[in-house]
């Protein structure tokens, strides 16, 4: 059994931006991370993604703390690829102690300390950092008739290309940057009807970049990224007057889609844009979940197990931890208590100030 003074679980750019402060403060980490290659989610290992699935943002407002992501060449916003070999490049450049492919089974209590039991051993820690990321827990609603519904259902994670849907009938369903990119694709080579729970949100044309970035991480909980971000397909598809969106249907039909009021609509296909959960089963021996699936946090810390942090799975872990834009901000107020622990030693547990926050959707 290796002993260290933190662990952190998950190798995506939540993991790296936590291993990188911790290195800088000098504390003995380790990164154990489940995928045979650096890259986290754009590696494209656990559910791949879309042909066309590019960085919301340029590049240099995409970065990671302590190096400035380059420019891909003649790309305005980074391909996923890119983003990959950055990743990778980053935990090179930083020496970060990366671990893998390694997967976390379980973490569990023992003697004083904490245990993170992996597909290849078990580490003892004292602090255990949580950064397992969302996208391998693809979120769609069991809504009423969905078994009953004879067309193609998928989630964003199974989505290519639209040529796969030319000539179809599409209902899109979500309010969030991947509904709205794959509707204004798709809607070039078939007839789409956006729906949405609740009325989408649109960011001002100029807000790219630096601002986007600001406006991540300034927004908070407020819901940083998930108001729509006008990329070039996005305006062009509003210019085409394709982003009209339809108040969510209330059930599938054999041959569509059907509202309370008697509208129906034919459809090839429901592409569910639907967001993700978080991955944290390998917690559950350390009991850090509220009666109603949250988890009370003081900050990044666990209220539950106070030797326990949590990064990246949206903004109830600091604003827009979930994206690159903003885990940095989020990655360094993480990691203080635990370096002020491991200098003071103190085995202070927080108190519980106030309520548990509640695990939160994400809705890219
Ligand atoms: P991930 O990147 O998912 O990494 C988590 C890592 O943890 C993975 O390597 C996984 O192997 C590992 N892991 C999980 N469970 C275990 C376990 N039990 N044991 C060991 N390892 C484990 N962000 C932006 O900033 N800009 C964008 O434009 C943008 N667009 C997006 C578009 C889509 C379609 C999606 C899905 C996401 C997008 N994001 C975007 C958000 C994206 O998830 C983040 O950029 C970033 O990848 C999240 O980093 P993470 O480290 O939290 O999670």
């Amino acid at each position: 059994m290796r002993t260290v003074d933190v662990a952190v679980i998950g190798g995506g750019p939540a993991g790296l931006a936590a291993g990188y402060f911790l290195r800088r403060a000098g504390a003995d980490c380790v990164i154990l991370d489940g995928q045979g290659d650096p890259g986290g989610f754009w590696n494209g290992y656990w559910n791949g993604y879309w042909d066309s699935l590019r960085l919301l943002s340029s590049a240099e407002h995409s970065s990671l703390p302590g190096w400035s992501m380059p420019k891909e060449p003649g790309q305005d916003r980074p391909s996923a690829q890119h983003v990959a070999g950055y990743l990778a490049e980053y935990e090179r450049r930083h020496d970060l102690p990366v671990h893998r492919p390694v997967t976390v089974n379980e973490v569990r209590r023992a003697d004083g300390a904490l245990e993170v039991v992996g597909s290849t051993g078990t580490w003892r820690t004292r602090h255990v950092v949580s950064a397992t990321g969302t996208w391998r827990r693809p979120h769609t609603p069991d809504h009423p008739g969905r078994e009953l519904f004879e067309g193609r259902q998928l989630h964003t994670v199974d989505y290519r290309r639209p040529e796969e849907f030319a000539g179809q009938r599409v209902v899109v369903v979500g309010s969030g940057n991947s509904a709205a990119q794959l509707l204004a694709e798709l809607s070039e080579v078939a007839d789409t009807m956006w729906v949405t729970r609740r009325p989408p949100r649109f960011m001002t044309d100029d807000v790219y970049g630096r601002v986007l970035c600001d406006t991540a991480t300034r927004r908070g909980p407020a819901g940083a990224l998930d108001d729509i971000v006008m990329v070039p397909g996005v305006r062009r598809a509003r210019d085409r007057g394709v982003l009209e969106a339809r108040p969510m249907f209330d059930r599938l039909t054999r041959t569509g889609v059907a509202w309370a009021d008697g509208g129906e609509w034919a459809a090839d296909a429901v592409l569910w844009c639907t967001g993700f959960r978080p991955t944290l089963g390998h917690l559950d021996p350390l009991e850090p979940f509220d009666p109603d699936g949250g988890v009370p946090l003081d900050g990044n810390r666990c209220l539950r197990e106070p030797y326990l942090h949590l990064l990246g799975y949206g903004d109830w872990t600091g604003a827009a931890s979930d994206t690159l834009l903003g885990v940095g901000h989020a990655a360094e107020a993480a990691v203080a208590p635990i370096v002020e622990d491991l200098k003071t030693g103190q085995r202070d547990a927080p108190d519980a100030r106030g309520p548990g926050v509640q695990v939160g959707e994400n809705a890219l």
